[in-house]
């Protein structure tokens, strides 16, 4: 059970299995990433080692400089493809990855089921990118810069438990938004990149400025930085140290 993210000018794609490959140690049933290309979101996922999803994405010419990825240890649901993560919400709008458990979220799939968003798969994780959307679909102003941030914090706060998680958007296609409750959660800092791992290993290849994020807090990761808020939404001024480390 791993995540990482990236943004920046590189593939994202062969950044995040690199960083999954590092995670591998943590153990996994399943693993998948997914990125956003030319205003899509795209999502590939697989059963079993780290090698079948390599396998299917080097099917794919898929540059996007943008995405998450996840190695799967099933609490909720089978180790099967449909249960692997990323979860995107009903529309296809929301991906999300994501560590740990949503203990209340039997209470938010039937909320959620009778507003009409349907469910694909056993885990507790797809309530997630539901939510996010249900919460953008209700926002008023369309010129909010923050929208995004502000979804995915209003959906934090109903969740219950303890998790690591990253979002992706298709409507934001420049951020990229992470969270941490009680489950490990690393931010990266490169030049004009942007990297976020469950653990400081899937980073160091790229870059030696972290900052661990604490509990209760939420990161936009954008090209030009990183901002760090409290679930109520206060900016926190943090700044990353540099590991000394020969690898
Ligand atoms: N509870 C989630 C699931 O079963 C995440 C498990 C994990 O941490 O990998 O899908």
């Amino acid at each position: 059970c791993g995540i990482v993210g990236y943004i920046g000018t590189q593939t994202a794609v062969e950044i995040l299995l690199g960083g999954l490959e590092r995670l591998e140690y943590r153990g996994y049933d399943s693993a998948g990433v997914a990125t956003i290309l030319e205003g899509e979101l795209h999502c590939t996922r697989a059963k079993g080692k780290l090698y079948n999803l390599r396998e299917k994405l080097e099917r794919e010419v898929n540059p996007a400089q943008i995405g998450i990825g996840h190695t799967r240890w099933a609490t909720h649901g089978k180790p099967e493809e449909h249960n692997a993560h990323p979860h995107r919400d009903s529309n296809g709008r929301v991906a999300v990855v994501q560590n740990g458990i949503v203990e209340n979220y039997q209470e938010l799939r039937e909320e959620l089921k009778s507003k009409g968003y349907q469910f694909l798969s056993e885990t507790d994780t797809e309530v997630i990118p539901n939510l996010i959307a249900d919460i953008l679909s209700q926002q008023t102003d369309p010129e909010d810069a923050d929208s995004f941030l502000k979804a995915v914090q209003a959906a934090i706060n109903r969740l219950e438990g303890a998790f690591a998680i990253g979002v992706l958007c298709v409507d934001h296609p420049d951020e990229l938004i992470v969270a941490r409750q009680q489950a490990p959660l690393i931010l990266g800092f490169g030049q004009g990149e942007f990297f976020c791992a469950s653990d400081v290993t899937a980073l160091m290849p790229h870059t030696h400025a972290v900052l661990s994020l604490e509990n209760g807090e939420i990161a936009r990761l954008t090209p030009l930085g990183v901002e760090i808020y409290n679930f109520e939404g206060k900016r926190l001024k943090k700044t990353p140290r540099t590991l000394d480390w020969n690898l």
